[in-house]
């Protein structure tokens, strides 16, 4: 079974993910935008029971109804996406793991929210 591991840059908040992601898909949501700061977001998709924090669990952020969203307090990387929308998920960003490229997004979401340069 594919292991991979993964965490924020100050290495206190890690996790590890079991097995193929559901998805990996881009989003071009405001939401995503203004918590990451990036133009979009690389969303690697798991069941969160094939998921575990083995550092420090993160903290979270309620970024809208129903929305949670992980981050480190001590270097504020932004990390996980969970909703009450895809209940069970757990979603991470794909710059927080330690093997990025083991991953290609295949699917664009809310891509007519996307910034006019952002090709999809
Ligand atoms: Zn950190
Ligand atoms: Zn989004």
């Amino acid at each position: 079974m594919t292991t991979q591991e993964g965490g924020c840059h100050c290495r206190k908040v890690r996790f590890r993910t079991q097995g193929e992601p559901k998805f990996v898909s881009r989003c071009h949501c405001e939401s995503c935008r203004r918590t990451t700061g990036g133009a979009f977001s690389t969303w690697v998709g798991f069941m969160a029971a094939n998921t575990q924090w083995t550092g420090e669990p993160p903290s979270f952020y309620a970024s809208s109804q129903g929305v949670k969203r992980g981050y480190c307090k001590s270097c504020g990387t932004p990390l996980t996406f969970e909703s009450e929308k895809w209940a069970g998920e757990r979603h991470f960003l794909i710059g927080t793991f330690d093997d990025p490229a083991a991953f290609t997004p295949s699917s664009d979401y809310l891509r007519e929210e996307a910034l006019a340069w952002v090709r999809t």
